[in-house]
């Protein structure tokens, strides 16, 4: 079979794929169907956050996949109970729902947050503020959610009652609250999608304020910046934060689909039965994945994860042709002198995975990623930023036609 025409004959086509094949991996090391290696600073979009393959995280799923798969959320099962326990616990957040995406990870925070309003002030509080630049799924509320107009066209009417303010102008948010009747404001504090744009620190305490003030929910999604990517358990932590909602999903599975809405005091006791519910949604399988990765996400891998962010901006920061690294953590967008996508294809060529955002190069390498591999990964990129591969290919040539 030629995978890749099977592909595109019957995958909708909603994806741009890499013209590669991937067949197996270990760690940050993966392999396409020719044999050829490339160290991955993706990690399935910020997903398998101690790399693939892992194997504790094996073993905590492969043992729970032979007692137990599926149950549905009629009964009891240890391991949803366990994860989200841990989760309150490592948060102070008091109760989780689990789906299993970031989408409806944030879909619940909204029915959350318009329940709480309606129940305490009136349904007419039901307006949610977002950010412009912002992402928040792909589903017709989270796409309403999302800031974006590109993500918009074409599906036309999505979910009423979302405004979005500029983000770091903290008199917006003001402004908005004065003019509507809100029941949240959502926002990333490191708008992954967006560029990898970390917010102002003063804007968010701001923000905080403003929403405490007026008994407005205050919604993280840590979908992207969660569970040990941004050098924090989660990316607020880095802001002293304490967000009445907290979605988040990617790399908490470390690779199986699972997403969790955690919800803070005020809104702990806002659903009921019958109000929200997901068939898969605390899988024990996902979920014994997840308890095993958020079980290792401690103070020694987060110190980790800081000192690998710092090594790899340090190393591009004023490197040549490139012109700036945002983010936080092991988020990292470089903003280069040549197409980001072109420098993609490039490092793609020479054996490293590397992903875009908007303008930008985007790095999401596993949380435990060999300092060995970053330097050599962080080598490359540096080459080809600096439009250096070129070269380099052809002194190869050289060199071999002088052995030929
Ligand atoms: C990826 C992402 C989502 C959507 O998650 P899915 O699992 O693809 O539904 C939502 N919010 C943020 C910040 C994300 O990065």
């Amino acid at each position: 079979m030629n995978i890749q025409s099977t592909d595109s004959q019957y995958i909708a086509n909603t994806y741009n794929r890499f013209p590669v094949t991937l067949t197996k991996g270990q760690g940050s090391l993966v392999i396409d169907e020719d044999g050829k290696e490339y160290i991955d600073l993706a990690s399935g979009i910020a997903v398998n956050s101690f790399g693939i393959g892992d194997e504790k995280w094996k073993s905590a799923v492969t043992a729970q996949l032979d007692r137990l798969t599926h149950t549905s959320n009629l009964y009891y099962t240890e391991p949803c109970a366990a994860l989200a326990q841990m989760l309150c616990e490592k948060t102070g957040m008091k109760k989780v729902f689990f789906s299993n995406s970031g989408a409806e990870a944030n879909e619940c925070a909204v029915k959350a947050a318009r329940k709480y309003a309606a129940d305490k002030k009136g349904s007419e509080y039901h307006k949610i503020i977002t950010l412009k630049n912002s992402f928040h799924g792909r589903t017709l509320t989270t796409l309403a959610a999302t800031g974006q107009e590109v993500f918009h066209r074409d599906f036309l009417p999505l979910t009423p009652g979302f405004l979005y303010a500029e983000p770091n102008d903290a008199n917006d948010i003001k402004r908005l609250l004065d003019e509507h009747l809100c029941a949240a404001v959502m926002l990333e504090v490191v708008q992954g999608e967006g560029g990898v744009v970390p917010l102002d620190a003063e804007y968010l305490a701001e923000v905080q304020a403003i929403a405490r003030e007026k008994d407005v929910l205050l919604i993280c999604d840590e979908v992207q910046t969660g569970n040990g990517r941004s050098g924090m358990l989660y990316g607020y932590m880095n802001y002293g934060l304490t967000p009445d909602i907290v979605t988040t999903a990617k790399g908490l599975g470390g690779g199986l689909p699972i997403g969790a809405t955690l919800l803070g005091e005020k809104v702990a006791n806002t659903f009921t039965p019958g109000s929200h519910g997901s068939t898969f949604g605390g899988n024990p399988v996902c979920c014994a994945g997840a308890l095993s990765i958020l079980s290792r996400i401690d103070d020694e891998l987060l110190a980790s994860v800081r000192r690998k962010s710092d090594y790899i901006r340090s190393s591009l920061e004023g490197a040549e042709g490139v012109c700036s690294v945002t983010g936080l953590g092991l988020m990292l967008g470089i903003k280069t002198k040549r197409p980001a996508g072109e420098v993609i294809k490039e490092c793609l060529s020479r054996g490293v995975l590397v992903i875009g955002a908007k303008d930008k190069v985007r790095l999401l390498p596993a949380l435990n990623i060999p300092d060995e591999l970053i330097e050599k990964a962080v080598g490359i990129l540096r080459e080809v930023c600096a439009d250096k591969a070129d070269d380099t290919k052809k002194t190869e040539k050289s060199e071999n036609t002088e052995d030929a």
